[in-house]
């Protein structure tokens, strides 16, 4: 494939609403899902990596237990949602089996993005299965999500998703081929934009209300997910994928909305944490260290000579060389007590001192924003 839109976007968090992937009588568009996975394996063959957030769950359920997807009490939905998502995954499998990929289930509540010490957890799996080479399938863990837990809608799961693995770009693909000056079913003169660089409150506006049977998204949450993702450097893209081959569609220059990140994941991660405010510690480096974190390494237990303050898993922590300089700051991996254990010990200490199998960094350099270095 030649990806025109795609250019450049190595990591790609790809969402799929249920309008898409279920049909009218709740089954899982089995020929829909063998072309996508097949899009899929020519993206890899690219040297795309990719993720999937997939919807659909409770659709599929509610169709076994025997209701609308609309209008049911929570505990239904959570029922339904439960029911639903071992026949969604299996179906990802499948299709994605007779392209010789692994699929992997991921279930998220927004604690496992929205709280610093869980999202590590989430983004440690997720790397782990990239580099082995599988596809995250990834929805909502709507089984145990409450109103007030929740998501809400897998644009805003998916813009998260993309923001803790640093994705490239965000693909999402749903019933419509992008934004519209007004809803182009009512208004025959509506027009399409093909890039936004800013997200206005006019384009709010423009958005309207969401139509879609069973998908709680519409446009506005997919302006809400573009806004998350391109402030974590991640180009977001609208595309219908009411097509064949919506991807390959895509990739050869297919009607979409690209909104336009104006910095890279990386550097946006490291403005994030530049930006947090309360710092709980301080760990001490030796020259080692300091010289290897400027060489854009990890930070590892074995470099560290000094802990002082109490920090949990994910606090930050300031970083500090053998002089007393600040050098800059990170996401711890280890919580205090921890890292005081495991501190000056190699990687392959770490499980003795412990006692179960730990983490071999310290602070892992996508966790770590360094100062500009002083003369
Ligand atoms: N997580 C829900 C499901 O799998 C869908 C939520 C949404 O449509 O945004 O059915």
């Amino acid at each position: 494939m030649t990806q025109a839109a795609l250019h450049g976007l190595r990591r790609l968090v790809i969402k799929i609403g249920s309008a898409l992937l279920i049909d009218e009588t709740g089954h899982v568009d089995k020929t829909w899902l063998e072309n996508l996975a097949e899009d899929i394996a020519l993206l890899r063959n690219d040297g795309h990596q990719v993720l999937v957030v997939s919807s659909g769950a409770v659709a599929i359920g509610g169709r076994i237990l025997g209701f609308s997807a609309r209008r049911v009490r929570l505990e239904e939905l959570q029922a339904a949602a439960a029911a639903g998502q071992v026949r969604l995954v299996h179906a990802y499998q499948e299709a994605l089996g007779k392209q010789k990929i692994d699929a992997a289930q991921i279930l998220l509540t927004p604690d496992d993005t929205e709280v610093r010490r869980r999202f590590l957890n989430a983004r440690n799996t997720l790397e782990k299965l990239l580099e082995y080479g599988v596809v995250p399938v990834i929805n909502e863990n709507d089984t145990v999500a409450t109103e007030e837990l929740k998501y809400g809608d897998n644009d805003r799961l998916a813009a998260r998703v993309a923001q803790i693995v640093m994705a490239d770009g965000l693909i999402l693909l749903s019933d419509v081929d992008g934004l519209y000056t007004a809803d182009p079913q009512a208004h025959a003169s509506a027009k399409h934009i093909p890039i936004v660089d800013t997200l206005t409150d006019e384009l709010f506006v423009m958005a309207g209300k969401p139509n879609s049977e069973f998908g709680s998204g519409g446009m506005r949450t997919k302006l809400l997910a573009a806004g998350i993702a391109t402030h974590a450097g991640c180009t977001t893209i609208i595309a219908s994928g009411d097509c064949e081959r919506p991807l390959n569609a895509l990739a050869n220059d297919g009607k979409c909305t690209v909104f336009e990140s104006s910095a890279s994941p990386a550097a946006a991660r490291k403005q994030w944490l530049a930006g947090i405010l309360e710092v709980r510690g301080e760990l001490r480096l030796d020259v080692g260290a300091a010289a290897a974190l400027r060489n854009g390494k990890s930070l590892l237990p074995v470099g560290i000579v000094q802990i002082v303050g109490t920090f949990r898993r994910g606090d930050a922590v300031t970083l500090v060389d053998a002089s007393g300089s600040e050098l800059g700051r990170g996401l711890a991996a280890y919580a205090s007590d921890e890292a005081n254990a495991i501190l000056g010990c190699r990687s392959d200490q770490i499980e003795a001192k412990l006692g179960y199998a730990g983490r071999s960094v310290m602070v892992h350099r996508d966790d770590l924003v360094l100062f500009p270095e002083t003369q």
